[in-house]
């Protein structure tokens, strides 16, 4: 740095490193700001025991993931997967296995999902999975692979004894055009909708199972 003046006597040897130390403490003042506020950003967008995203990220990850989708003409697959009686594991075997549990499931499917896929803990023992360029068939193969892995799952309770555990999966999907002028907002409720309703579905039907929702079913409201 080269500080100049036309005061002649603005500036002599020793208050070089003066001013030096000044500004190193400013920019270090700023550059501890910036890395706390991103470290906020971070944490305001993960949950905190599985370390996957939660509602929030989801949200806004889903909003651009429609929108990039309308550009490219692509389709893209929502999974909604509720653990079930999860209760009774909790009732049985304690909160922290329950919680042990949920890390697991949380590992188990991220292991099977490609990078581009978004995957998160938007209630107690509910997550989504978001899968960008993926269509109805596929979302269905993945969640049917999921489903199979959860179930394999083994979570020790705290006496040691193994805990088994299964999930019922709903699944919908979209492609741009399914129904005509569709904003990004109306795309988003109606998907997660449709994936709500095909869990419930699942549910229904005896839980541990995979099930699918027809997107254009679910009345607009
Ligand atoms: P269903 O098959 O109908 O989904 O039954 P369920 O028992 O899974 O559903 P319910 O909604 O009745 O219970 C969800 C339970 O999830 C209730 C609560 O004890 C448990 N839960 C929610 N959040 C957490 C958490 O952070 N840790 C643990 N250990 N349990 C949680
Ligand atoms: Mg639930
Ligand atoms: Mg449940």
């Amino acid at each position: 740095i080269c500080l100049g003046s036309i005061d002649k006597k603005r500036f002599n040897p020793e208050l070089a490193i003066e001013l030096l130390t000044h500004l190193s403490a400013v920019i270090a003042v700023c550059l501890e700001n910036t890395i706390s506020r991103e470290q906020l950003h971070q944490l305001s967008q993960i949950d905190m025991l599985t370390r996957v995203k939660n509602r929030r990220a989801f949200d806004k990850s889903l909003r651009q993931e429609i929108a990039r989708s309308q550009r490219e003409i692509l389709p893209l697959s929502c999974l909604f997967a509720d653990l079930d009686f999860f209760k009774k594991i909790n009732d049985t075997h304690g909160h922290p296995t329950g919680d042990r549990t949920l890390k697991a499931v949380a590992a188990a499917i991220q292991y099977l999902l490609r990078e581009t896929d978004v995957l998160a803990r938007i209630g107690g023992e509910e997550f989504t999975i978001l899968l960008p360029n993926t269509e109805a068939d596929k979302a269905r193969d993945i969640a049917e692979r999921i489903r199979q892995n959860i179930e394999a799952i083994e979570v020790a309770n705290d006496q040691g004894k193994i805990v088994k555990l299964t999930t019922s999966i709903g699944y919908a999907s979209w492609e741009p055009g399914l129904i005509a002028e569709e904003s990004v907002d109306e795309v988003h409720r109606r998907l997660m909708g449709t994936a709500d309703k095909a869990v419930y579905k699942a549910k229904q039907s005896g839980r541990n199972r995979v099930r699918g929702e027809h997107y254009a079913k679910l009345r607009k409201s």
